[in-house]
């Protein structure tokens, strides 16, 4: 396609305004989303539109010039731009982007660094939810995205509609690189479930045979997945492991929410209600999130012994690991006692975090 180009720019004569390079490269972004969409991972690319991801990247042809905060583009000169941070290594491309009525360039670059050691050297699980965007296997938690809807609806009321999108689309990258910061640097090893939000958009479309009764229930959830920002979570946190030296598990996602991390039954009656998990054979109880980050943390440990890594004692088996969390609870009679509302966060205690390493 990108033979065709001069001719395009004949036919078209806005084409001829901005770099070449920067045409070819959203060709490339053009293939790309195509071979995504026949590999089946991707849905159909949608036409692009103004004000809907408004960017452009210059793989080169670009000077930086950070002791006078000032960047030069093909085709648009010097432009002042205020520095956020450092620029180490050498720089590959600048990716230029309007976001909320303001022109942000992110400038990519290469380095050599040296592997990183894991300081952290605990496993953790985590469960993410609509209730809880996150749940822990320590027991914590992180309270929903979504509860920036009430600053939206604030928002709205005072503010003009490009300064609102902005500022809400701040708070939810705020929330999330906070998380995934503090995840990343306190845990060697986090497990996640491997959720596919194409697997889950399709289901919810139901098919002709079967309508499934459970079809706007199950695109609330989908919406829902999108809005919460799961799949960036995710992608923050490996990235974000790689830098500490950590490592990302993502662990088959079936009956994580119904298994019992005590005795091992499977069973839906396990959980009669979305927030309260009680096991119909041995009577564990535990709030549903926080079983379901136990399920995760001793699949992740699984999958590690799969490939013939010692796990040792500390991160345990799926057995022992379901009966440290129980005994985390205490044993016996403890398992009838009240657990903390659900509302109440958590500090992880001294023995969740020795039984998470
Ligand atoms: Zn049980």
């Amino acid at each position: 396609m990108a033979n065709h180009l001069p001719e395009w720019k004949q036919e078209f004569a806005w084409l001829k305004e901005s770099p070449s390079q920067t045409l070819r490269h959203a060709l490339k972004n053009l293939e790309r989303a195509y071979r995504n969409f026949f590999e089946k991972r991707a849905d159909l690319p949608r036409k692009k539109k103004r004000d809907r991801g408004d960017s452009f990247r210059y793989p080169q042809g670009f000077e930086i010039d950070p002791i006078n905060s000032r960047i030069k583009l093909p085709k648009l000169g010097w432009i002042r731009y205020r520095n956020s941070r450092q620029i180490p290594g050498l720089a590959k491309n600048i990716t230029v982007r309007l976001s909320g009525g303001k022109w942000f360039a992110s400038i990519q670059t290469e380095r050599e660094v040296e592997q990183p050691v894991p300081v952290a050297t605990s496993a953790v699980g985590i469960d993410v939810g609509i209730a809880r965007f996150a749940t822990f296997s320590d027991a914590s938690f992180l309270a929903p995205l979504n509860s920036f809807k009430k600053y939206e609806q604030r928002l709205r009321r005072y503010q003009r509609m490009m300064s609102r999108k902005v500022k809400f689309g701040n708070v939810r990258r705020d929330f999330l690189h906070k998380a995934t910061t503090t995840i990343a640097k306190n845990h060697g090893i986090v497990c996640i479930e491997d959720l596919q939000v194409r697997n889950m958009s399709q289901s919810s479309k139901g098919s002709a045979e079967k309508a499934g009764k459970n079809v706007a229930a199950k695109s609330g959830l989908n919406k829902s997945i999108l809005d919460q920002g799961w799949f960036e979570f995710r992608r923050q946190l490996e990235y974000k492991l790689n830098w500490t030296g950590g490592t990302l598990l993502a662990v088959p996602a079936h009956h994580t929410s119904r298994t019992c991390p005590d005795c091992g039954h499977v069973a839906k009656e396990n959980r009669l209600t979305q927030a309260r998990f009680l096991c119909v054979e041995c009577g564990y109880e535990n709030n549903a999130d926080v079983v379901g980050a136990i399920n995760i943390l001793s699949r992740g440990m699984q999958l590690l012994r799969d490939e013939g890594q010692d796990t040792a004692d500390a991160s345990a088996g799926y057995a022992s690991t379901a009966r440290i969390a129980c005994r985390e609870e205490g044993s016996g009679l403890a398992r009838r006692r009240k657990t903390k509302p659900a509302s109440m966060k958590q500090e992880p205690t001294e023995e969740t975090l020795r039984v998470a390493a």
